[in-house]
């Protein structure tokens, strides 16, 4: 064992402060400041409040006795004691020192006094008599005079505190000690206090009362204050040890929250990084997109500036060949008049690509405000219907439509993609096999589908996508075309928020949907209805 020593109360806390002992032994009566009110220092400050303390005293009184261990002192011993006791004493309370950390108090949950007791004695006038003594201190007694009943209940950890006389039948204070202590397991918080009462007042059995693992030696025949007060100071004790390690896991407990939080901090620190760096990529995206946008427009203004002015010299190559054609047609020979039938037809076929070219200029192009209205479809096919009445003849084609909706649309262009399907169902029929074409409509939960079936030849499914793209042709025999009739088809439809497909069963025919959503620009959003105008 290391001992320092100390001349005064204020070297011992310096000492205290340097190395924190694992006991304190204090003399009652110190220079200046007494043993007693040392101890309430030591026992109010949570750093040292674990050290146990033993105070020692040449007065070998009760009373002095007791006011040491009121003070909070963990033992009281007297400087008369012989040397062996003590140390068995400080054995005894090492045994229950464990790691104490300082740390922040808040507040005991549990008084000390509330602590349950087992007396145990062959003696029913004595145990009554303890009982009754302890009760009167708040704790909660029980009494047995069978010790072996006892072991059990103790082993079963339902006493914080046992009182346990030296000599019981079947088995006797020092084997009940050893027992318990024995069954005890390594993890509990804190051991169960054993207190020996007894008659003999001899070294040899007080001794062998502490080798057993008891806490404490008392004699029989001291005074009951003296027994209370040597219950109250190792269970004051054991419940300090108690809360301390409450403490102990609450700080770890806390720690593992801290540790977490900080885990989830940084995961969200982390994510607003990721959102910030995706934030900038889209308005990258954006910025790129507008580009991309007025790239596009000046791309399409281009276009149809060029397809508006090439068709004046056009005009003039197709009227003077026509007029060579007739004028002088006898001056020709075959060959010449070949060529310049060559020069008609090629002035014609350009006409018609510069016509569709400007229609699909037209109709992408996002020229402000498109004049839209109430349009009865059932109007638009029978006018789509009608001006189609040259090749419907010539193929024999029937067209009938189904109820149409009235929708709100811009209804030269809507008619223009009708007026295109039904003539491409036509165009694209299977030879010897007369066209059969339906118009119907079907209401979906968001607006309106119309659909144009035929007979025809059908669409393989790659070419379902790419027919609808800008000169995108499938080369049929003897059929002729710019490729952008499906093209000015999708421009119209999806620039007013719809979409275009095809469905087939190549040899069988095909059906194209095309679906207008309702619009909602009515005041406060609402969808507008027939007969209502937009804002
Ligand atoms: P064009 O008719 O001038 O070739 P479109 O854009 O109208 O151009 O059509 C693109 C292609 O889609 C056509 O070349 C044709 O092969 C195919 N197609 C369009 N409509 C039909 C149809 N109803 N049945 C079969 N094929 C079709």
């Amino acid at each position: 064992m290391d001992v320092t020593v100390a001349g005064s109360a204020e070297a011992g806390f310096a000492e205290i402060a340097r190395q924190r002992p694992d006991v304190i032994l204090v003399d009652y009566h110190l220079p200046g400041r007494n043993g007693a009110e040392f101890c309430r220092e030591i026992k109010a400050n949570v750093n040292t409040r674990a050290i146990p303390v033993m105070m020692l005293t040449s007065e070998d009184s009760d009373s002095a006795q007791m006011r040491g261990l009121e003070s909070g002192a963990d033992d009281y011993v007297s400087k008369s004691s012989d040397t062996d006791i003590l140390a068995s004493r400080i054995l005894a309370l090492l045994r229950e020192s464990g790691a104490a950390p300082p740390v922040v108090l808040q507040g005991l949950e549990k008084q000390y006094s509330e602590a349950r007791i087992l007396a145990i004695d062959d003696s029913p006038t004595y145990l009554s008599y303890i009982a009754q003594e302890l009760r009167n201190e708040n704790y909660t007694v029980d009494t047995l005079d069978d010790p072996l009943r006892a072991l059990e209940l103790v082993k079963e950890g339902r006493y914080d505190c046992v009182l346990v006389d030296f000599q019981m039948p079947g088995i006797d204070g020092p084997k009940f000690c050893r027992e318990v202590r024995a069954a005890a397991s390594p993890s509990a918080s804190t051991s169960i206090i054993l207190i020996m009462l007894s008659g003999h007042e001899d070294k040899g059995h007080i001794q062998r009362g502490f080798e057993a693992g008891a806490d404490d030696y008392v004699p029989k025949s001291a005074d009951t204050s003296v027994l209370r007060a040597r219950i109250a100071a190792p269970l004051r004790r054991k419940y300090l040890l108690d809360q301390n390690r409450r403490i102990l896991d609450e700080l770890r407990e806390r720690e593992v929250k801290l540790i977490r939080a900080q885990a989830e901090r940084e995961a969200a620190e982390y994510r607003a990084m990721m959102a910030d760096q995706l934030a900038a990529a889209n308005l990258e995206l954006e910025n790129a997109n507008r580009q991309l946008d007025r790239a596009n427009h000046e791309l399409e203004e281009f276009a149809y500036s060029i397809g508006h002015d090439l068709q004046e010299p056009l005009r003039m190559i197709g009227v003077y060949s026509q007029l060579l054609q007739r004028k002088y047609a006898d001056q020709l020979d075959a060959q010449a008049q070949q060529f310049i039938g060559f020069c008609v037809e090629g002035a014609r076929r350009m006409d018609q690509f510069i016509k569709d070219l400007l229609t699909y200029a037209q109709a992408t192009r996002d020229d402000g405000a498109v004049p839209q209205e109430w349009v009865d479809f059932n109007q638009i096919a029978a006018n789509a219907i009608d001006n189609l009445a040259g090749p419907r003849r010539e193929t024999g084609a029937v067209v009938d439509a189904g109820f149409l909706p009235t929708l709100y649309v811009d209804g030269t262009r809507f008619q223009q993609v009708v007026q295109n399907l039904v003539a491409n169902a036509i165009k694209y029929r299977k030879p010897g096999v007369p066209p059969h074409i339906s118009i119907s409509s079907k209401r979906e939960d968001d607006g309106w589908l119309i659909s144009v079936r035929d007979n025809g030849l059908g669409v393989e499914p790659e070419h379902r996508e790419t027919i609808f793209a800008l000169f995108k042709r499938v080369q049929r025999e003897g059929s002729t075309g710019t490729g952008l009739g499906l093209a000015i088809c999708r421009g119209i439809v999806t620039r007013r928020g719809g979409k275009i497909w095809v469905e087939s069963e190549p040899g069988q025919g095909s059906v194209f949907h095309f679906f207008v959503p309702d619009q909602d620009t009515g005041p406060g959003g609402a969808k507008l209805e027939p007969g209502e105008q937009s804002a």
